[in-house]
């Protein structure tokens, strides 16, 4: 049996009949952009997060790009952010002409460790940008004391983490701007890119509406150079058909999550051969992804793979190593923890809709790798006893 690492297709024939017919009633209301979806869209968001103003965007990416602009980080200025993320993550601070000021992460959550995000503050820093990997909170306590100590904005990438919580409140309504991606391996996600971004402060809600549509207010007259990064009504017809299902699907990953665990404990395979996702003190998390960490990493995802499961490294490099931003002057051993991630994690199969018996057989191919492995290792240590008597 392979089991695929996301099937949307489970997803799509139960809410079939729901979506066609808001797709449809969209397409024959010819509102295609902004318009009633768009902002109905805005205000079921804003009272899901419990957040003042949530604006809907053309991407994840874009909302990460726009919350920097809105913010007027520039040439000059840094963002501190994590090493160990999606590139659109880092992308965004760049393209600004902003210099990315990375923090190692904590090897346990995988997330900026806040202690040394908040050691990179100097007087040139304009925002601290941490990202929600995986599902889960990074530590947000001591980056948003240090923030508000000294002024500076934090921008909460969230793409990730939607319906996660950090000591009862929402992801991205931490800090000053949350941005959410709508791409559709995130758990809520549309039929094609989508994104939100949101805030409680109105004056960068208002800049974020104006950023939205090439910075113009009112219509052709331009007091920003924004761009378009509006979001489609078909796309906001989706993500109203699905938005309800949201708090469900959660809980199944959570419910897939937890077995994984158990069942990797009861196995014998944890600590020493499988660490499974730890869930830090204060947060839900939602798993966007289960990542289990090992050092024999590459072995067991070949093995994976062969029998059909599905599985996938996210990410393979760190930033301080990708070659696009190889002028920043990154080095091997800069940030040891996110780089040993890097040749360690791997994600497994953890979608709403998996089935008991898949994730039955996710399990018995990890168990059938590492009893081969262990056997290896056993009869390679006979023969050097051998060897040492003879
Ligand atoms: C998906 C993702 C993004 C980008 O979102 P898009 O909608 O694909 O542009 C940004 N950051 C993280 C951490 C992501 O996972």
């Amino acid at each position: 049996m392979s089991v695929p690492l996301l099937d949307l297709s489970r997803q799509y024939a139960v809410l079939q009949q729901e979506l066609e017919s808001a797709l449809l009633e969209t397409a024959r209301s010819t509102h295609y952009i902004n318009g009633p979806k768009v902002e109905m869209l805005e205000r079921k968001m804003a009272e899901y997060l419990g957040v003042q103003h949530a604006t809907a965007v053309s991407s994840g990416t874009d909302a990460l790009l726009m919350a920097l602009m809105a913010l007027g980080v520039g040439p000059g200025d840094e963002v501190i952010t994590t090493p160990y993320s999606f590139f659109a993550t880092v992308g965004a601070i760049v393209r600004l002409g902003a210099r990315p000021i990375f923090a190692d992460i904590d090897p346990e959550t995988y997330n900026i460790d806040p202690h040394e995000a908040v050691a990179r503050i100097t007087d040139r820093t304009k925002a601290i940008l941490p990202v929600h990997l995986f599902g889960q909170c990074a530590e947000m306590g001591p980056i948003l004391e240090a923030a508000r100590r000294r002024n500076i904005a934090v921008v909460e990438d969230a793409a990730q983490a939607i319906g996660a919580t950090y000591q009862g409140k929402y992801a991205g309504t931490l800090g000053t701007i949350g941005c959410f991606s709508f791409f559709p391996s995130k758990n809520l996600g549309c039929m094609g890119d989508g994104g939100l971004v949101v805030t409680n402060d109105p004056a960068l809600a208002e800049r974020l509406v104006r950023l939205r549509n090439h910075g113009a207010k009112p219509k052709y007259y331009h007091s920003l150079v924004g761009g378009n990064f509006r979001l489609d009504a078909l796309q906001a017809a989706v993500l109203l058909v699905k938005l309800p299902y949201l708090e469900q699907w959660t809980l199944a990953r959570q419910e897939n999550a937890a077995w994984y665990a158990a069942q990797l404990q009861r196995q014998g395979l944890v600590p020493k051969y499988v660490k499974p996702p730890t869930t830090a003190p204060g947060c839900r998390h939602v798993f966007n992804q289960f990542v289990i960490r090992t050092p024999w990493r590459d072995q067991l995802m070949e093995h994976l793979r062969k029998r059909g499961i599905g599985c996938e490294v996210y990410y393979p490099r760190p930033f301080h190593l990708q070659e696009a931003l190889a002028f920043l002057g990154g080095k091997q051993g800069d940030y040891p923890h996110a780089e040993q991630a890097a040749l360690q994690t791997l994600a497994l199969p953890i979608f709403p809709e998996l089935r008991p018996e898949e994730r039955q057989e996710v399990l018995r191919a990890i168990v059938e790798f590492y009893e081969e492995q262990i056997g290896q290792q056993s009869k390679e240590q006979k023969t050097k006893q051998n060897r040492s008597a003879a």
